[in-house]
């Protein structure tokens, strides 16, 4: 097997013109037998990876995978495009086992998804001992390693495959890149000195924000507003928070649902379910939301709190924008979720060792909130990528902080914890430095203090970001034994009454949302009618999902219909251009999806615009409904020659008509046989001239038209 059948398959099944980098070598890696290990980001493109062979060898690939709805979700995507796959794991009956098993005996299936508790149990072995093989995939391979966080006792069991089938290879993929895990893979499965394949963990197409807590509510309806009628995940810490803020969505006017662990499992599913299939677009969850969910058009993943580490954070953003179209990733923090992740982490079993890790992470997690660094320099560093350029896609990169000396105001905030006894928190500080009227100022007499009112010239959230910096930099310390109180360190005294320097990044002036966005920008012409003939798709896609029962994006993905949207196919070779629309999807649904952009298109030129390619059709669309080539003339105020080269173009886009009208097939033929004479752009006229005038225009052209379809 050569990577030219592979590239053929992808073609064929799954509509894409080439391959990923790294693809092409894994899937050569497997065609030589040997094992593999993938690590690739969410939404980097692992499935291909294994699919492709499993379509291109003979036999049938076993995949393992841990999720149900996950594996469901994969067997109805490959069987969307006309690729044979089943599963078995516990959702299934007994009955329906037995079809999967006389299908995979029959030797029909290409993949087989299996639970790995299914897979290594006693009763399963007969059946695979009995099956033709062509390899083994371990999906979410990180599953096998306690040092991991999604940790499953049955892969551990996975190492008798390679025990018992050495000669076929095994494909162990994750979105996990941590050097443990990657090491405990290798070994717990056996494997035999595999090719260890590592992308990049970079997900350029999401954008990456962070924003202080600070009135969030509020900052989150701006941010739906602009994003109307898009999917996306608002990640919160507590069940309660999910379900307040859902509500409070709702009475906002969004369609917004909640999703936590103590939601009753139907409605989880429920919800779940409303989401996959774009009926309801927000959901407000805690993280045990989105593990198993495919759907790869989430255009936004709000963290309303602060992650607990950054692995957690990368793998929950990854979840948006899996179709490589733009996405939103934007985080909320404050100090308040650092403090109760600790109390957390206090309260917790955990070994005094584990404690402390965590705790290490989460300062990780606060520090890449606060540093004024390009946040995916920050993050893929942390993950141990040599990224040292700006990424241009983040809020440092779009709006860079500018340093200044900020000593003087460093000292005013000092000298006000001085001044106070060390007795108060961030908030209160703040509100002393701002002069605010707030009771327990009075009740402090901290308004007799010299520093109260002394640091009006920032708002409170500047002085939110100034201070955290101050923390981040060790010049003050929270004491979380003492009810959050700050306390200034050496470091601080230093400034405080050494008069050493201390340099800030700025408070950024807030720029109201409209001005960042380019959606506010005007909008071309063209933009507008691609968005409208999108969003005309979008719909259709809807349409046809809800009649066959399927998530829409199972159809096309976004990324599909918006390069429809573009390119604006009208015959199905145009439409086996687009990107993601292969041999199977153009059967299913190309006639639908043509027929829907041809009507756009019609309309559009009804409507005075001019849309390429819409002028044959408008003809075409008049001939349809049994107007006469002269008639069609008159109406359109064209010559008649031009009307049948409209037909003509149409013919040879594949329409049906019947060209004997104007050209037999006997003159067809000595036509054609002359054509090689000329080149082209073929001129009528010489052509016309070569035969002394014997065949009238008409017939050139329908020949040649013919002539262009046979190709
Ligand atoms: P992963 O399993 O790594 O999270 P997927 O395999 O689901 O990612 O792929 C993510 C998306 O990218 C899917 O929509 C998939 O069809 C698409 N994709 C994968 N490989 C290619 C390719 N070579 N060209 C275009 N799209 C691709
Ligand atoms: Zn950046």
């Amino acid at each position: 097997m050569d990577l030219t059948h592979a590239q053929a398959a992808l073609k064929k099944y799954f509509g894409y013109e080439s391959f990923r980098p790294l693809q092409s070598d894994i899937i050569q890696t497997v065609y030589n037998k040997h094992d593999a290990l993938v690590l690739m980001p969410t939404g980097g493109g692992k499935s291909i990876c294994f699919q492709i062979p499993a379509v291109t060898l003979d036999g049938v690939a076993v995949v393992v995978s841990p999720l149900i709805a996950l594996m469901k979700d994969q067997v109805e995507g490959l069987n969307a495009n006309g690729i044979h796959a089943a599963f078995i794991n516990s959702s299934l009956t007994g009955e329906q086992i037995r079809d999967v098993e006389n299908d995979l005996l029959a030797g029909y299936v290409k993949l087989l998804y299996v639970s790995p508790e299914k897979l290594v149990s006693q009763g399963f072995q007969p059946l695979l001992k009995r099956l033709n093989i062509s390899l083994f995939a371990i999906d979410e391979a990180h599953c096998i390693s306690a040092w991991g966080h999604d940790f499953r006792p049955e892969y551990t069991q996975l190492k008798f495959l390679k025990e018992q089938y050495p000669g076929i290879p095994v494909i162990a993929l994750t979105a996990t890149a941590d050097k443990l895990t990657r090491k405990d893979i290798v070994t717990q499965l056996g494997l035999d000195d595999p090719a260890i394949f590592i992308a990049s963990f970079d997900r350029p197409n999401i954008s990456l924000h962070v924003r202080s807590g600070q009135r969030r509510f509020e900052q989150i309806v701006d941010f739906l507003k602009q994003h109307s009628r898009q999917s996306g995940i608002i990640y919160c810490l507590s069940r309660k928070s999910c379900e307040s803020l859902a509500d409070k969505l709702n009475t906002k006017g969004f369609r917004a649902a909640y999703y936590h662990a103590e939601v009753p499992p139907a409605m989880r599913s429920k919800v779940q379910e409303d989401f996959i299939n774009d009926r309801i677009p927000i959901i407000c969850a805690t993280i045990a939301f989105g593990m198993g969910i495919d759907k790869s058009n989430v255009r936004f993943v709000i963290h309303y709190n602060l992650p607990r580490n950054l692995e957690g954070y990368y793998q929950e953003i990854g979840r948006s924008g899996r179709d490589g179209l733009p996405a939103d990733a934007m985080l909320f923090f404050s100090y308040a979720d650092v403090t109760s992740y600790r109390e957390m982490f206090e309260q917790g079993e955990a070994s005094a060792e584990q404690k402390e890790l965590k705790i290490a992470k989460l300062n990780r997690m606060y520090q890449y909130a606060e540093a004024p660094v390009c946040r995916r320099k920050t993050v893929l560093n942390y993950f141990g990528e040599n990224y040292d350029h700006n990424c241009g896609n983040c809020d440092v990169c779009q709006n860079p902080p500018r340093q200044f000396d900020g000593t003087v105001s460093v000292q005013k905030a000092l000298s006000a914890i001085i001044r106070t006894e060390e007795k108060v928190g961030m908030n209160l500080l703040i509100d002393i430095l701002r002069g605010s009227q707030r009771r327990e100022i009075f009740e402090n007499n901290f308004q007799q203090i010299k520093t109260y009112g002394a640091g009006k010239e920032y708002t409170f959230e500047d002085w939110l970001f100034l201070i955290s910096q101050m923390l981040h930099t060790g010049l003050i310390e929270i004491a979380y034994d003492d009810h959050s109180r700050l306390k200034v360190t050496e470091e601080g005294k230093k400034i405080l009454y050494e008069g050493k320097k201390v340099n800030l990044a700025l408070p950024q002036p807030k720029a109201k949302p409209e001005e960042r966005t380019p959606r506010a920008q005007e909008k071309s012409k063209t933009q507008v009618m691609r968005e409208e003939l999108f969003e005309r798709l979008q719909m259709l896609r809807r349409t046809v999902a809800q009649q066959q029962g399927v998530p829409p994006y199972l159809i096309f993905s976004d990324a599909t219909l918006v390069e429809m949207a573009e390119k604006r196919p009208l015959t199905d070779a145009d439409m086996l251009q687009v990107s993601g629309v292969g041999e199977r999807k153009l059967q299913l649904y190309g006639d639908a999806f043509i027929e829907a952009i041809r009507k756009f298109v019609l309309e559009k030129t009804g409507e005075g615009s001019r849309v390429t390619g819409s002028t044959q059709l408008v003809t075409w669309d008049l001939y349809k409904k049994g107007h006469l080539v002269e008639e069609i003339a008159e109406m359109r105020g064209v010559s008649t020659l031009t009307v049948i080269s409209h037909l003509a173009t149409m013919y040879e886009r594949g329409e049906n008509l019947d060209i004997r009208q104007w050209v037999s097939p006997e003159e067809c033929d000595i036509i054609q046989g002359a054509l090689p004479l000329f080149e082209e752009p073929y001129q009528m006229k010489a052509i016309h001239e070569h035969f002394n005038e014997r065949y009238n225009y008409d017939k050139i052209r329908f020949a040649i038209a013919d002539m262009r379809r046979g190709r």
